[in-house]
C-alpha cells in the first residue's frame, strides 16, 4: 500500500506555510520538490569531497570523479542505455536539445525536412527553427485535435524520404497528453529519419527504456524528477553521437590540443566541455534512486487516482473548462474559468497558499490553437493528496466568486 503521509515526510518544504496557509504545491510540471535523501547528497558533496573531477590525482578529486561516474551508471541503468558513454551530462533538457540541433546543422541542407509537433514546449521548437534558418531545411508540424492529441494520420503524410529528423515530447507539459512515441519512432525510422524525444515531462511519471523504444535521442532534466536544477542528460545512440560534431570547445572535451590542430576526446567527454555541474550530476543519480525506491508503477497508479479525482471535482465548478482531455494523459490539469483571466485566479490561489502555474506554459502554439491567452495549470506529483485537491477546488470556487 502506498503511504503518502510517509512519503511527504521526505520533503521538508511541504511543511512550510505560504501567506499563513499550509503550502499546496501543484506546480510540479515546472519543477518538482526535493526529498531529504537528495538534499543530504548535496550537503555531503560540499561538506566532504567538493573537488574538480577527472584531472586530479588527489583523494577528493578521485572521490568526486567516482561518484560522478557512478551516477552516470545509475542514469544509464534507469534508461536502459546500452553504454554509459551514451549518457551525456548537460545543464538540462533545453541544453540537450540545443546540443543535438547544433550538431545537425552540419548534417542538413535546404532540401531536407524536419518534423515537430503542435504540442511542444518552446525548448523543443526554437532550437530547431534556428537550425532551419541556418541550413535552409523546412520545418513541418504535426497538428493536434481539440482533445490535445496528435493527428497521426497527418503525421504519416508528412513523412517522406526528405524527412531527416522528428522531435516530439513524450508527455506534454501544458496538457499532460501522453504521445504515442513508439509509433512515431517506428514510422520515422521507416523513412530513415532520426527521432529525438523530449522526456522532461515524462520522466516524473514513467521509466523510459531507450533500447526498447529504439529512440535515437532522449532528453530530460533532473529537476523534474526530484533532483536539482541546472543538470540533465542527453541519451544518444552511439552511432549518432559519433556522427555529431562537438557542441562546445574547451577543457575536458579534447584529446590533444595544439595551435595547428586539436583532436577531440571520445564519448561522452566530446560533449562535456568545461567543469560540469558535479554535485548536480551526483544528486541526479540520487534522485533517480529515490524515485525508483518509491517505484514508478506505484507513482503512476497513485497519480492517476489524483488525476481522476481532481478532474471530477474541478468539473463540478460551473463555467470551468479543462484543456487537454486525451484518453492517455498524466496528472496535469490545465483549465480556465469562463470570462476570468487565468493570472487573476493564480494570484488569488497564491494568497491561499496554493501554487499553480498560469500562462502559456512555454507552449504558445497550444494556447493559439485553443484561442486563449493561457490556462491555470495544476500538476500533481506522488507527494500530493486528495485533501490538497479539495483545497484547490475550494480556492477556485472562492476565486470565481471574487472575480465574477
Ligand atoms: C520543463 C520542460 C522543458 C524544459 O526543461 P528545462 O529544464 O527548462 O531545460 C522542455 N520540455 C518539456 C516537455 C518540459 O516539461
Amino acid at each position: 500500500m502506498f503511504n503518502v503521509e510517509a512519503i511527504r515526510k521526505d520533503f521538508p518544504i511541504l511543511n512550510r506555510k505560504v501567506n499563513g496557509k499550509p503550502l499546496v504545491y501543484f506546480d510540479n510540471a515546472a519543477t518538482s520538490q526535493t526529498p531529504q535523501q537528495v538534499i543530504d547528497v548535496i550537503v555531503d558533496y560540499y561538506s566532504n569531497y567538493n573537488a574538480n573531477i577527472h584531472r586530479g590525482v588527489h583523494a577528493l578529486s578521485q572521490e568526486a570523479t567516482d561518484k560522478y561516474e557512478a551516477a552516470r551508471l545509475t542514469i544509464q541503468k534507469h534508461f536502459n542505455a546500452k553504454h554509459a558513454y551514451e549518457i551525456i551530462y548537460t545543464s538540462g533538457t533545453t541544453e540537450s536539445i540545443n546540443l543535438v540541433a547544433h550538431g545537425f546543422a552540419a548534417l542538413l541542407n535546404e532540401s531536407d525536412e524536419v518534423i515537430v509537433s503542435a504540442l511542444e514546449h518552446h525548448s523543443n521548437i526554437v532550437p530547431w527553427q534556428m537550425l532551419c534558418e541556418k541550413t535552409g531545411a523546412t520545418l513541418k508540424v504535426i497538428p493536434m485535435n481539440q482533445e490535445g492529441e496528435l493527428d497521426m494520420v497527418v503525421y504519416a503524410q508528412l513523412l517522406s524520404n526528405k524527412t531527416k529528423l522528428v522531435f516530439v515530447n513524450h508527455i506534454s507539459n501544458a496538457l499532460g497528453t501522453i504521445n504515442p512515441i513508439e509509433s512515431i519512432i517506428k514510422q520515422a525510422h521507416n523513412v530513415g529519419a532520426a527521432v529525438l524525444i523530449d522526456g522532461a515531462q515524462a520522466c516524473p511519471h514513467v521509466k523510459p527504456d531507450v533500447q526498447a523504444l529504439n529512440v535515437d535521442f532522449y532528453v530530460t532534466s533532473a529537476h523534474k524528477i526530484c533532483g536539482p536544477t541546472g543538470v540533465g542528460m542527453l541519451y544518444g545512440k552511439q552511432e549518432w553521437l559519433e556522427k555529431l560534431p562537438p557542441y562546445q570547445g574547451g577543457g575536458e572535451m579534447i584529446d590533444q590540443v595544439s595551435f595547428e590542430k586539436t583532436t577531440y576526446a571520445g564519448l561522452p567527454h566530446k560533449f562535456e566541455a568545461g567543469t560540469p555541474n558535479i554535485c548536480g550530476g551526483i544528486a541526479f543519480g540520487a534522485a533517480i534512486d529515490y524515485m525508483n525506491t518509491v517505484g514508478f508503477e506505484t507513482i503512476a497508479n497513485y497519480e492517476n487516482e489524483l488525476l481522476k479525482y481532481g478532474t471530477e471535482k474541478l468539473l463540478e465548478i460551473e463555467g470551468l473548462k479543462i484543456y487537454g482531455t486525451a484518453k492517455n494523459k498524466t496528472s496535469v490539469i490545465s483549465f480556465n474559468l469562463e470570462g476570468i483571466h487565468p493570472y487573476d485566479v493564480g494570484t488569488l490561489l497564491d494568497k491561499m497558499g496554493i501554487a499553480v502555474r498560469t500562462g502559456h506554459h512555454c507552449a504558445q502554439p497550444i494556447m493559439d490553437y485553443f484561442k486563449i491567452p493561457g490556462t491555470i495549470r495544476a500538476s500533481f506529483a506522488f507527494y500530493n493528496t486528495k485533501q490538497e485537491i479539495d483545497a484547490l477546488v475550494e480556492g477556485v470556487k472562492k476565486a470565481k466568486m471574487m472575480l465574477s
